[in-house]
């Protein structure tokens, strides 16, 4: 290694975490990707899943400077939104009211976990290659915080420790999750609203796995579980023995700095607001935060650009009575 190259370290392999690393690795950064699992795939307690998440191709690519196609599916016509067990229209419909200026997105599935075809796995053998120095089952603690560097980048997503030991303002997310490998090999999702989540749920198919998550701001009751169960197993014909339980927590407000760190992903607040969609915005904002590190102020400029009607979408969906909806407005990351 050459003796004049800068350490940068990065905490969390997920996709914020690892697009940022290897954007910095090519800038001629000693980069460190500090992972607290003993192996790619993000939080266990989430995944295996199949994520659906609208993207701009190849806009996203060129930006991020990264080409992850492989690990992305075209949802095509196989995609359904429900309202109360209702069909109402494909997952476009979700898009259907945004104004006529908008590029019309695409939804993709993309898988997240340890399994060879996720979307973790494609960016880690990228990394890997390019010689990021990535260290397994080396969690950054609240002491590492404190003794950390100007400029670490942060990418631990939705798990709460973080956010006690910096001081950063939560909210809660709770839900559900279950999912089965399956023989077929088609590409699928569906949304589920109604009375059982102030959120959604959603299933999805891809790689011969198919994945269902019913989630809620605060937590999901066994009765509205129950419920969803049922919605689940009429229109899809579906049902599940095990269904595992999680618990996340997401910041209130996008920020892409804090004291002397650089947020990327979910710690960065990129959520797209409405339906929460976080993969674009993780790898959108995990290119962003390495801007970060050699130019702040574009950095700060492109942060605002794409995350600056987030909270005003957020407060909304504080209000007394919200209810889910599909005519949420316009925040999809346009590139442009
Ligand atoms: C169940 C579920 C379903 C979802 N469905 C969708 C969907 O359908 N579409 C969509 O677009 N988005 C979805 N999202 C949101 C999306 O997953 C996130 O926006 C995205 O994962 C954010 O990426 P990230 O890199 O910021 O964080 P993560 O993917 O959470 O990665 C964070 C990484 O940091 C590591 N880490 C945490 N703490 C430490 C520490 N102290 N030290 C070192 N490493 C640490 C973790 O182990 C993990 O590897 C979903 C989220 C969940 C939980």
């Amino acid at each position: 290694m050459a003796a004049d190259k800068k350490d940068i370290i990065v905490v969390g392999a997920g996709p914020a975490g690892l697009v940022a690393a290897i954007n910095l690795n090519r800038e001629g950064f000693n980069v460190i990707l500090r992972e607290r699992h003993d192996r790619i795939g993000g939080e266990p307690g989430f995944h295996p899943s199949v994520h659906g998440t609208p993207v701009d191709i190849p806009g996203l690519w060129d930006y991020i400077g990264i080409d992850c196609g492989e690990a992305f599916r075209l949802l095509g016509d196989n995609s359904k939104t429900y309202v109360n067990g209702k069909m109402i229209g494909s997952l476009d419909t979700l898009m259907g009211t945004r104004d006529d200026n908008a590029p019309k997105l695409k939804i993709y599935n993309t898988e997240r976990g340890h399994r060879p075809t996720s979307l973790d796995s494609f960016l880690f053998r990228i990394a890997e290659k390019e010689g990021v120095n990535i260290e397994f089952n080396n969690p950054f603690k609240e002491d590492d915080f404190k003794k950390a560097p100007n400029g670490t980048i942060i990418a631990t997503g939705l798990s709460q420790g973080v956010y006690k030991w910096l001081g950063i303002d939560w909210s809660v997310l709770g839900g559900y999750w279950a999912y089965s490998e399956i023989e077929s090999d088609e590409v699928s999702a569906a949304a589920y609203m109604g009375g059982f989540s102030n959120e959604y749920g959603y299933s999805a198919s891809m790689n011969r796995m198919w994945y269902v998550l019913l989630f809620a701001r605060k937590e999901v009751s066994a009765e509205n579980l129950e419920t969803f169960k049922k919605v689940l197993e009429e229109c899809e014909g579906r049902t599940f023995d095990k269904w595992k339980r999680y618990n996340a927590h997401a910041p209130k407000e996008p920020r892409l700095f804090y004291k002397d760190f650089i947020l990327a992903g979910t710690m960065g607040g990129f959520l797209e607001p409405a339906f929460s969609f976080g993969i674009t915005g993780a790898l959108l904002s995990g290119k962003i935060s390495a801007m970060a590190v050699t130019e702040p102020e574009k950095a700060e400029k492109e942060f605002k650009r794409f995350t600056g009607g987030i909270p005003a979408h957020m407060a909304r969906k504080r209000e007394p009575g919200y209810v889910p909806g599909y005519e949420l407005g316009d925040i999809w990351f346009d590139i442009k």
